[in-house]
């Protein structure tokens, strides 16, 4: 049983959908004041509706760009405002756009890392003040087996901003160490969300087929991960990352998934 989380602030990024919002879920069942932050705010909102049903902490929404500076700088602001503190941040929110090299516009590429990898920076930067104010913090980044693990065709952008993560995080948890700030990343493997659902249903059940534990994953399996890593008990660990994949990046050949 871990320390109860509850009254403690969590800003989660991408948590209007998908695992952001598996994340969101999985804190505010355990009591967590939570912070839902996607573009789309009426998405938000529909959210927050949904996870002030059974949680009974507080649910509130911010619409922000993770590529903004100015943007970010204002979410981090309006939690510390409403809560008081900012205890934990998610960053999630993530795009993954399925194009090869060759038909591939140098905007798309610069999109996929300013949203990814530089949305990162600039969210750690902006909760950064706040969490050293307090001598507390904990950053959970979602990242990704395509780049750190795995390769795939149509993800170059992706799987580079995604390994990206990784080095950034393994100076930033340095940086901010000494003011008792842990920062570690979840690396989910095919996760049943509505990005992926929009690779279709041939994507789906290749994926399905390819993994050990013959099916994807959900999202809540990817919120409890970030909890841990959000938790008293892991107070020593930082800079580490955790694979929840269903054993995907395992098998050697085919004949190991029969
Ligand atoms: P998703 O279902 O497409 O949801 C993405 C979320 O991020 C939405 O809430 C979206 O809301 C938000 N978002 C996108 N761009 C944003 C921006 N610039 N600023 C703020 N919010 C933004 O995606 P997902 O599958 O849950 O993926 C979430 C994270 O998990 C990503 O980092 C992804 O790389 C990672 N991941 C996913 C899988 C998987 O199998 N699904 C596997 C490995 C890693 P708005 O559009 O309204 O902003």
């Amino acid at each position: 049983m871990l320390t109860p989380i509850s009254g403690k602030s969590v800003i989660v990024t991408g948590a209007s959908k998908g695992i952001g919002k598996g994340i969101a879920r999985v804190f505010a069942k355990h009591g967590a004041n939570i912070m839902i932050v996607s573009r789309n705010e009426t998405d938000a909102e529909a959210t927050a509706k949904e996870l002030r049903t059974f949680g009974s902490g507080d649910v509130s929404v911010f619409a922000s760009d993770v590529s903004d500076w100015d943007s970010q700088q204002a979410m981090a602001s309006a939690c510390n405002d409403r809560y008081g503190s900012i205890d934990v941040l998610c960053a999630n929110a993530g795009v993954y756009p399925q194009t090869l090299i060759e038909d591939m516009d140098p905007s798309e590429f610069e999109m996929v890392l300013n949203t990814n990898i530089k949305g990162n920076f600039l969210g750690v930067k902006a909760c950064l003040p706040f969490m050293k104010k307090n001598d507390y913090g904990r950053i959970v980044l979602t990242s990704s087996i395509t780049g750190p693990i795995t390769g795939f065709p149509g993800w170059s952008h992706y799987g580079a901003s995604k390994a990206a993560q990784l080095g950034f995080m393994r100076t930033a948890c340095i940086e901010t160490a000494k003011y008792n700030i842990t920062m570690n990343s979840v690396l989910p493997g095919n996760i049943a969300t509505e990005g992926l659902d929009d690779l279709g249903e041939d994507y789906l059940a290749t994926m399905a087929n390819s993994i050990p534990l013959k099916r994807l994953g959900v999202v809540e399996d990817i919120g409890y991960a970030a909890l841990f890593f959000a938790s008293q008990e892991a107070n020593y660990i930082t800079g580490q990352t955790i694979v929840v994949d269903g054993g995907q990046t395992l098998p050697e050949s085919l004949e190991a998934l029969e």
